[in-house]
């Protein structure tokens, strides 16, 4: 390919996952606008502390590389990256690197931000962290992609490590990503520093249990969310947008709980059958036909119309910025689980609280993967392996624990889950930072 073209479809070309950064949909907000915006609402709710509110407003650190990698043809082309670390009050910094076209500063700050409070209110010992390459990773080959990769984790080696920074995969990185990251950083570290990353191949010290734990606990947060709200899950119905890891695990484990999904859909369409959806019948007519559009029974659906189902639970599990305020008086679910990260606009949450709808946010509902990436470190630190048995029984610990102070902070203060996750997770690092001494 020409250099310019290179270059232009390096800067240009999206792929139909995550492309929804904002300004693709015109909004006027960004990320962080949006991460900024929900912090104030929780600090003024919780008349948090001036000089408190002015640190957590922006990362404690962000690392801006500009790095050169050689392509197969000879020719260097120069890739830019970012590390965000947010802020590690409770803990090292922790967080996902993403492979993609759209990652700028301004989207690696905020989802810095929402790790901060996706592990405190998770309970577990991190601080909040976020990493990216502005590359489109698809049209390089795999030696391209290992050159990019070890060179990047070589330059924020910097600034990682097991006790400091400890990052795993996000959009478009994987198991393999995370191999090459580990034995990178053993270069210098000359040890095996398995616990540098979460994330990774189970040969080389990956968890069991990783893969399906975000889906596990977006399913317990449901699971506890219709308790407390009186919902049979027996007699429940579900809608599920997206049906990649978050959206098919989710699926899953409902229907192990007897939820009965009606409608799924992942970038190509959707798929509605009243009288429930098998995930095993779906997953087969997937793998063969590459849709899940056209499932026998099913009447195909657009994403937009699975959103304003007539269903009890509805679970956004593939993009961002999908409930806004247009559609947001339409939902008829009665429970919102965020698999996705911001699915929903602060607009679009006020128009659900007041129709009493109980939304699980997506610091709480999704936190099951970090929440295992946590389990993974540990095992890596005590050289001791668990169980998949064990590994869960520990998830469900720890998310049972979180829903339950997230439901109890949202009734006391009356507010939405969003907030009550917000006021409860501000006020750990609040707690750490202060009898640290930083404020
Ligand atoms: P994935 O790539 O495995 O799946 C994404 C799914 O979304 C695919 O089914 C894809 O077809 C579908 N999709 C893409 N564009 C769509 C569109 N326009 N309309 C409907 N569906 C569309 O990704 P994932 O790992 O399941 O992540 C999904 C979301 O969950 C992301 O927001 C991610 O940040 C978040 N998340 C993931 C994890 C994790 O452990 N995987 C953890 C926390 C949060």
């Amino acid at each position: 390919m020409p250099l310019a073209d290179l270059k232009a479809s390096l800067l240009l070309e999206t792929t139909s996952k995550h492309e929804a950064a904002p300004a693709s949909m015109g909004m006027q907000k960004t990320q962080y606008d949006m991460a900024l915006e929900q912090f104030q609402r929780a600090a003024d709710l919780m008349k948090l502390d001036p000089n408190v509110q002015e640190i957590l407003r922006k990362p404690r650190r962000i690392l801006s590389i500009n790095f050169p990698v050689k392509m197969d043809d000879g020719r260097i082309i120069l890739y830019q990256g970012f590390r965000s670390q947010h802020n590690n009050a409770l803990g090292p910094y922790k967080g996902g690197i993403r492979f993609h076209p759209n990652v700028t500063i301004d989207e690696v700050k905020a989802l810095s931000m929402w790790m901060t409070w996706k592990c405190a209110v998770a309970g577990i010992p991190f601080g909040g962290a976020k990493g990216g390459v502005t590359v489109n990773p698809k049209i390089l080959s795999h030696a391209e992609l290992e050159r990019l990769s070890r060179s990047f984790f070589s330059l924020i080696s910097e600034i990682v490590g097991p006790f400091r920074d400890i990052p795993a995969p996000d959009v478009y990185t994987d198991s393999q990503t995370m191999a090459w990251f580990m034995d990178e950083y053993s270069k210098n570290d000359r040890n095996n520093p398995f616990a540098v990353v979460t994330g990774k191949p189970l040969i080389i010290g990956g968890s069991l249990g990783r893969d399906s734990a975000t889906g596990r606990g977006v399913s317990i947060n449901i699971e506890e969310a219709a308790r407390h709200m009186k919902i049979d899950l027996k007699k429940a119905t579900c809608a599920i947008q997206g049906f990649g890891n978050v959206g098919s695990f989710t699926h899953m484990f409902l229907e192990e709980a007897g939820v009965k999904v009606v409608a799924v859909s992942d970038s190509k369409g959707g798929i509605h059958k009243k009288t429930g959806i098998w995930f095993n019948d779906v997953s087969a007519h997937k793998k063969k036909t590459g849709s899940i559009t056209n499932l026998p029974g099913g009447e195909n659906i657009t994403n937009e119309e699975l959103l304003e189902l007539d269903v009890d639970i509805l679970v956004p599990a593939a993009l961002e910025d999908v409930i806004t305020e247009k559609n947001a008086p339409k939902i008829r679910a009665k429970l919102v689980a965020e698999g996705a990260n911001g699915p929903t606009t602060p607009e679009a949450d006020d128009i659900l609280f007041k129709k009493d709808i109980t939304l699980i946010p997506d610091i709480l509902a999704n936190s099951g993967g970090v929440s295992t990436s946590y389990l993974e470190w540990v095992q890596n630190l005590q050289h001791l392996y668990w169980s998949a048995e064990e590994v869960d029984q520990r998830l469900k610990a720890i998310m049972k624990k979180a829903f339950a102070e997230v439901w109890k902070t949202s009734q006391e203060y009356n507010v939405d889950m969003r907030t009550g996750a917000y006021v409860y997770a501000i006020a750990k690092v609040t707690s750490a930072m202060k009898i640290r001494g930083w404020v």
